[in-house]
């Protein structure tokens, strides 16, 4: 019998304990650690920030929906994981020990790189507000809320270092849409600042070839699987792909180093 720990219950953490429950003997078991006893829907958090959803639409309490799944649920912060142990520790309380481990624990929001930013309960310097935790989203209602009582510009984007740029165009039409429908947008000027190399850069230059050269390679080596005596040919006419899906990623780099440095 093994026990796989899976630490972190996010986007990543619960589909992953659903799919192993799923595939894996019920001999098996599996924990979930997440530092808090929520999930939380972060894609919804811009629209809590405005006040168009409440925070119980968009978290849930984790055990009672793994337990269904015969999961276990340690809802605490994982301070140290000792590889060498096979255990996780906790600030407090027993260790708990595992064969096998799944990290899912997110990214961590450094807002300290950027002096000023983001909310001083996530060690910012409360000048920003953020709609990356549920909590930081929360607190920015409460802002936008008093905001729209005395509207004035604002300015909304994604600092240096940020890796997922989305939100912020996101964030920025959601608050068009209220401030229209709150009949408020002509005393609002909006400026949005980003860190990408040109606006709506988003890093999808390389994502059209990524998943173009996955699926040539994966096709290869299923036709290669079926046709082995084809292999110098299905290798040239792989080559040949990879080639041209490649180009594109290269446009898209020259595109973002002509923007940033000639124009
Ligand atoms: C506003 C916003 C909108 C977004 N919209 C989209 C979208 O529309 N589509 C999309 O694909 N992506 C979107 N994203 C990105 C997406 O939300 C993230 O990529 C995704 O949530 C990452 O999942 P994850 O499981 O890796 O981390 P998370 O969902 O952040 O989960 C990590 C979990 O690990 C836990 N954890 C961390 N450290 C510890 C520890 N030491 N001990 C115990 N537990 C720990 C945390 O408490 C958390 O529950 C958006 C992001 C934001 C901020």
């Amino acid at each position: 019998m093994a026990h796989i720990a899976i630490l972190g219950a996010g986007t990543g953490g619960m589909p992953a304990a659903y799919e192993l429950r799923a595939v894996i003997g019920a001999e098996h078991r599996i924990t979930v650690i997440n530092a808090v006893d929520y999930f939380q829907f972060v894609p919804s958090n811009p629209w809590r920030a405005v006040g168009w959803r409440k925070r119980e639409e968009v978290v849930l309490q984790i055990a009672p929906l793994l337990a269904r799944k015969g999961i276990a649920c340690v809802p605490k912060a994982v301070t140290k994981i000792d590889p060498q142990a096979n255990r996780l520790e906790f600030a407090e309380g027993e260790p708990l020990a595992y064969d096998y481990l799944v990290i899912t624990t997110g990214p961590r929001l450094s807002f300290d790189e950027v002096p000023g930013a983001g909310p001083v309960a996530s060690g910012g310097g409360g000048h920003t507000h953020s709609i990356c935790h549920v909590d930081h989203a929360v607190k920015a209602e409460g802002a936008w809320q008093s905001f729209v009582k005395d509207p004035g510009p604002i300015v909304v984007g994604a600092v240096q270092g940020a890796s997922c740029f989305g939100p912020a165009y996101e964030f920025a039409f959601i608050m068009d849409t209220d401030l229209r429908r709150r009949k408020l947008r002509d005393r609002v000027p909006m400026t949005l600042v980003t860190s990408e190399p040109y606006i709506g850069h988003l890093g999808l230059g390389g994502i059209g070839p990524a998943i173009a050269i996955g699926m040539l390679v994966g096709k290869a080596m299923e036709a290669l699987g079926r046709n082995p005596e084809a292999r110098a040919s299905i290798q040239t006419n792989m080559i040949l792909g990879v080639a041209f899906a490649e180009a594109i990623g290269i446009y898209a780099l020259l595109t973002a180093l002509i923007i940033a440095f000639v124009i």
